[in-house]
Order: C-alpha cells, then structure tokens, then sequence
C-alpha cells in the first residue's frame, strides 16, 4: 500500500471514529409531528415537536430543524413514519403523499418532497403504524423476533406486520382494521361506525368510536365489569385468532388508547385460546398466550424510534 493511500485510510477511519452517523426520525401525526436526531444504536440526541397546522408551516418546521442540523453535520439518511392514508409505491408520482384524510388542508400534500428538497440524504417513508411496528420490533414488545403483528386500537384500528424481519406492504398497506368480522350474539342491533362497512368490519364494530357509539359513553368511562368489555374481547379475540391463522406471527402487540384497559389483554386471550381450540401447537397453555397477546413496550416513543429504524434500514 503507498503511503499516500494509508494516509487517505487513516483519515477516513480517524473520520469515521470523530463523526458517528447522525439519523434523523419523523412522526407525523394528526395533532403534532415529533422531529428527533438519533445515534446509529437508537439514542435520541434532540428533539423537537411541531404542532400540525397547515402542510406548508408544519412541514417547513419540520425541514427547518433538519436543515439547521445537517448545516453543521449532515444527515445520513431520515426515516419519516406519517399518519394515513399515504402513498406507499415507489413507483407512483404520489409517492411520499398523503391522499384522501378527513384532515382538513392535508389531503393531496407531499410530506415527503420539502424533506427531500431540504436535505442531501435519503428519505425513507412509511407509515405511523408500520414504523410503530419498527420501534417495537427493534427495542420494545418484539425484540428479538421477526414474525410480529401489531395493531392499534383507538380512534381507528390499525395495523402493521413483520413477516421475516420485513414490514409487509402488499399493493398498499395492510387495512386489517378493516377485517370483516362475525357479529357476537349481544351485539346485532349496533348499526356500526365504519364510514364504510358500518357494523360489518372490526373497526365499526370495536375502535374506541364505535365503544362510544354503541354504549353512549367513550371507553375510557366504561367500568371494567360493564358488558361492553366482554364483547370488545371477543372481536379482537376474532382479530387475534384470524392474524395467527394466516401469518404465524410470534406475537401480536396490541396497542392504543382503548388497550389501555389492562383488564382487556387477559379477556383477549382467554377468548383466543377459546376459538383457536387447541388448534396451534404453539399456544396451548395459558402462559403461552400470556406472552402471546401483549401490550406495547415504548408506549408513545415508538413512532419516533420506528422512524429511527427505519433511516438506518437506509444504509
Ligand atoms: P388516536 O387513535 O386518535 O391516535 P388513541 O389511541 O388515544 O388516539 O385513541 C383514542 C380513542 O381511544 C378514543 O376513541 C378514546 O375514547 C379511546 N380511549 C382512549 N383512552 C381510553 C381508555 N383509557 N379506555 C378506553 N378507551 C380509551
Ligand atoms: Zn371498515
């Protein structure tokens, strides 16, 4: 090796050891878009949080605190996880949009393009539960495993799934908050709350809206021995028992406000264990499901750290 060429490999290591990468990390959401700069391993070095107003204010905050960032050491690439729906195709000249939300001045807009234009570095995108899903799987609830599905359920229900250590996209994204599920037996008058399905599919039937609608009071005011919970178990159980038939998973996560009802995760498994019948070799025992079904371990951290993961899924 000449001398010129060890100098010009010493520099670089001696580079490498001074300047560690920097990540940069978005979670777009309905009410506010959290900006974080990360470490390679995960460690969030800053942060800033954005209310979401109009596109162009919110996303130029959000290029903004990027751009000042990158001035002085730049970024080696951005993970953004956004609220939906959004445009997934690589190949589509809408990639990186948000399409039809009932969030008002956001349908049509391109978050991802002022990021782009912003910074000299890759900008990956996906969405809020996909990377929800990233976070978990990289240091929360399913760590460790590569087989996961997670699902929220709150204001709507959504859902992601890892399938070999891969988020699965399919055309689009996985909808299975919109699974078509059997009625219990209690509950046939409910007319439903999906803006689609009505009462036929899980959302209309089991997110926080249709608990409200259905009993006339939000869930977070639903003693734990109301008859509501019952039934809510038995449709994530349906849930439950329809993504370990056709996927596998090693565990299901599940999380937003309506789980926050801790008394719900021991009613979904025992209903699990019920309609799975002793079906799947795997998940026999009750300690088997009470690893099974879980709730999330990052709790509100795991958009932002998902967005993390999935800048340095970049490199
Ligand atoms: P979002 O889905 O809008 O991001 P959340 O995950 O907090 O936000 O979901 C909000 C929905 O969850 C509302 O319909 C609310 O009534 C319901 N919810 C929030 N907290 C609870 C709770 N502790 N118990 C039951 N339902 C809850
Ligand atoms: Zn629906």
């Amino acid at each position: 090796m000449s001398s010129a060429n060890r100098t010009s490999n010493a520099l670089k290591t001696s580079m490498a050891v001074s300047e560690p990468k920097l990540f940069g990390a978005v979670e777009g959401g309905g009410t506010k878009f959290v900006c974080a700069l990360c470490t390679e391993d995960g460690s969030v070095l800053e942060e800033a949080t954005f209310p979401t107003e109009a596109p162009d204010r919110t996303l130029g905050a959000v290029a903004g605190f990027f751009r000042d960032h990158a001035a002085t050491r730049p970024l080696t690439a951005l993970g953004v996880g956004c609220f939906g729906p959004v445009d997934l195709n690589k190949e589509s000249p809408t990639w990186g949009h948000i399409t039809a939300t009932p969030k008002p001045g956001w349908s049509g807009t391109s978050v991802a393009r002022p990021l782009i234009d912003a910074l000299d570095c890759p900008v990956l995108f996906d969405t809020d539960v996909n990377c929800a899903l990233l976070g978990e799987a990289a240091l929360g609830a399913g760590k460790g495993l590569r087989d996961i599905a997670y699902v929220t359920i709150g204001t709507g229900i959504g859902g992601s799934v890892m399938a070999g250590g891969h988020i699965v996209h399919g055309a689009m994204h996985p909808e299975l908050g919109h699974m078509l599920v059997p009625r219990h037996t209690e509950d046939m008058a409910f007319d439903g709350s999906c803006r689609f399905h009505g009462g036929a599919c899980l959302e209309g039937l089991a997110a926080g809206p249709a608990l409200a609608a259905r009993w006339g009071t939000p869930g977070q005011l639903l003693p734990p021995e109301h008859p509501a919970w019952g039934i809510e178990a038995d449709y994530l159980a349906t849930l439950c028992a329809t993504l370990s038939l056709i996927l596998s998973p090693e565990r299901i996560i599940l999380g937003g406000g309506v789980m926050q009802q801790d008394h719900l995760f021991p009613r979904v498994r025992t209903a699990l264990k019920e309609k799975l019948a002793g079906y799947l070799p795997h998940l026999q025992t009750a300690a088997d499901f009470e690893t099974y079904v879980v709730p999330p371990a990052l709790g509100q951290r795991a958009g932002i750290l998902g967005a993390w993961k999935l800048a340095v899924h970049a490199l």
